[in-house]
């Protein structure tokens, strides 16, 4: 990194997260990295992720365009940063509406090593989201996928994931 207040360049910011090679779930941190140095990061991470997936929810396909600026589309993690899921693979993401990614992060709904969406058995959820396409999409696999192989979620994280999900409702 340059010297302190000095503009940051990409190439500063940890290797790119477009896959070269094995992908690497987790991410060792450096606890005194400058939170401007995370931001950039993470924002990178952002870029890429929404290439991969044309700009569209991975689930839904929304992708809304104000003036020609998309509005409303987040990259999640799939092992999730509070896990040390990596930020520097495209890999660990998923392009979500900001719906589907509160519902993704509430263990809502997760996807399997297939990409097949599982949805959670909890009747108020599943009454409350009636009105949501998620419940369409249930045993199908997610519509908007990288068309590249090697974009795709690893089975890695994916496995990680829905772990997690399986845990968070058993208890
Ligand atoms: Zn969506």
């Amino acid at each position: 990194m340059r010297e302190a207040g000095g503009f940051i360049e990409w190439e500063d910011v940890g290797p790119s997260p477009v896959p070269t090679s094995v992908f690497r779930p987790f991410e060792e941190r450096d606890p005194r990295e400058s939170l401007q140095r995370r931001r950039l990061r993470d924002q990178r991470f952002g870029v890429v992720v929404r290439m991969a997936y044309h700009e569209r929810c991975s689930l839904c396909e929304v992708g809304y365009r104000v003036r020609g600026r998309p509005l409303g589309l987040e990259a999640a993690h799939i092992i999730p940063v509070r896990k040390r899921g990596t930020s520097v693979d495209v890999r660990n993401g998923l392009l979500l509406c900001a719906n589907h990614h509160v519902l993704f992060d509430e263990f809502a709904w997760a996807p399997d090593e297939d990409l097949r969406v599982h949805v959670a058995d909890d009747a108020p959820f599943r009454e409350s989201a009636a009105a949501n396409c998620v419940l369409d999409w249930e045993g199908k696999r997610l519509p908007n996928l990288p068309e590249k192989a090697d974009l795709r979620p690893a089975a890695e994280a994916v496995r990680f994931r829905m772990e997690q999900f399986e845990r968070f409702w058993r208890s």
